[in-house]
């Protein structure tokens, strides 16, 4: 695919179709219309609205209704699902992977890679093989089924140690991503145990592992605390100053000298810059990130990379309203708005105009730590409020029902917390989902072979 193939109009071309991504490519259609092609690539064919995942996590919103497909929502660009393996800006090519196909190479005008982040992972013995991350929603999924059937199964069996292991569940990293899944999956089981009789509150173990003092630092010290505290309270075990050392066939050792079994261990300690950048000739910085300008075009040596802007987690992007060499923190709410800067930034270099910077004055920050619960940051002008409770949970569940692209999905977000509102939320775990060829492979191998 060449420039050619797109009339003599500019080809901008966009890696990733996640927060950044497709804020862009909307952004750009709007203010372009029809003098401007766009091609998003992505692996996956929708975004997904991952501040969500932990409601997804503990049952409290249908996993599709955190998907926006991209087809639907960027009519009039061209979608490829495909992954990209390598960006070669020299010859203004990227090369993407595609089903069944020979490597595709994508010509561009104009690029924009938002290609995100992947979990930080450490050369833990047994982590690779028995951890989880949280990041998309099939993992999501998988936590909320799991601790679901366990629940099912620890019940229904008689073998203590079983029921022990099955009813432990480790998360390691108390950041947003990893306090919020743990206290949303904690809620979900409190709210679950009413149906089993036969188990008990005490019979459930959570346990959260961070290498820090302190766990929530996005909501600052005292919030912190405070969610600490009220964790605790709920009797989530916290260890602070921890290290995971090894989980091997699910046996768990931390540096406290503590050991035991756990079926799920979900791994939430940190994220890193999207690896297939390594695979491109942009210049990256010492933590593998791309350095953006202000005006978000990509730093070079000698000043920016012609034709190439970047954002999101995968980029570090000078945050202009925090002061001198603050940067902005990977979260979607600054994605979301370079996203807008950015669209509006190639606009201009279309036009010949000067760009402008990117400056984004930090709203907040709120996090939900199960039904009703929560902890939060809002900043109103120079004012910056303290949120506990119900007033941060309704916060956070109508700033992030407005993020949530597209009115269908908030509406079914909406929608689903009306009906677990009127009947309680559903306590079904489906594990056999990761295996449906399941149940008719055992048919077909009972049924007698022809002669
Ligand atoms: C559990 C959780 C909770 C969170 N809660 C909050 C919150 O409350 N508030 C907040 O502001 N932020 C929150 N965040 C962070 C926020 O979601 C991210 O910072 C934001 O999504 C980053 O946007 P992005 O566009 O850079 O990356 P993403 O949205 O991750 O998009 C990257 C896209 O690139 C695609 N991709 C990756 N590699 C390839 C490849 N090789 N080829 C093709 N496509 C590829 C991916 O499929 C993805 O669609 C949370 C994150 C998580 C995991």
């Amino acid at each position: 695919m060449n420039n050619t193939t797109h009339g003599g109009l500019p080809h901008v071309l966009i890696l990733g179709g996640g927060s950044l991504g497709l804020t862009t490519a909307e952004h750009l259609r709007k203010a372009l219309g029809s003098d401007v092609a766009i091609t998003v690539v992505d692996s996956r064919p929708y975004l997904t609205y991952q501040p969500f995942l932990p409601e997804v996590g503990a049952g409290s919103i249908d996993p599709r209704n955190v998907l926006a497909p991209l087809r639907k929502v960027l009519t009039g660009s061209k979608v490829i699902t495909g992954t990209v393996s390598e960006i070669r800006n020299a010859d203004k090519t990227v090369v993407v992977q595609t089903e069944g196909d020979a490597p595709l190479e994508i010509s561009y005008d104009y690029l924009v890679v938002g290609l995100g982040s992947v979990p930080r992972t450490l050369p833990i013995p047994g982590l690779a093989e028995n951890a989880i991350g949280f990041k998309w929603v099939e993992e999501a999924v998988a936590v909320r089924d799991r601790i679901l059937s366990s629940l099912a199964e620890a019940a229904s069996t008689k073998d203590a140690a079983t029921r022990k292991r099955l009813l432990t569940f480790t998360f390691v990293g108390g950041g947003f991503a990893g306090a919020e899944a743990l206290a949303e999956a904690q809620d979900m089981v409190h709210d679950t145990l009413r149906y089993y009789p036969d188990l008990h509150a005490s019979d459930v173990r959570f346990v959260l592992i961070e290498a820090m003092g302190r766990i929530l630092p996005e909501v600052g010290e005292d919030l912190g605390k405070f969610a600490l505290n009220q964790l605790r309270e709920r009797g989530i075990e916290i260890k602070l100053e921890t290290f995971l050392n090894s989980c091997e066939g699910g046996h768990v050792k931390t540096s406290d000298g503590d050991e035991f079994e756990s079926d799920l261990i979900v791994w939430t300690a940190g994220i890193k810059p999207n690896p297939v950048l390594s695979q491109s000739d942009l210049p990256l910085n010492q933590t593998g990130r791309l350095d953006c300008l202000a005006d978000l075009r990509v730093k070079g040596e000698d000043g920016p990379v012609e034709g190439v802007f970047a954002g999101g987690d995968c980029t570090t992007v000078p945050d202009l309203a925090s002061g001198e060499g603050k940067v902005c923190p990977p979260n979607a709410q600054h994605a979301v708005r370079q996203g807008k800067r950015l669209a509006d930034n190639i606009a201009r270099s279309i036009q010949g105009r000067p760009l402008v910077d990117y400056y984004h004055k930090n709203l907040g920050t709120m996090a939900t730590l199960g039904m009703y619960k929560g902890v939060g940051t809002l900043f109103l002008g120079d004012r910056k409020i303290e949120l506990k409770g119900l007033p941060s949970w309704l916060g956070a569940r109508a700033y992030h029902v407005y993020a949530m692209p597209t009115f269908a999905k908030k509406a079914a977000v909406i929608g689903g917390w009306v009906a677990q509102a009127v009947g309680h939320r559903d306590i079904l775990g489906i594990p056999e989902s990761e295996e449906p060829r399941r149940a008719f492979e055992l048919a077909a191998a009972s049924t007698p072979k022809k002669n």
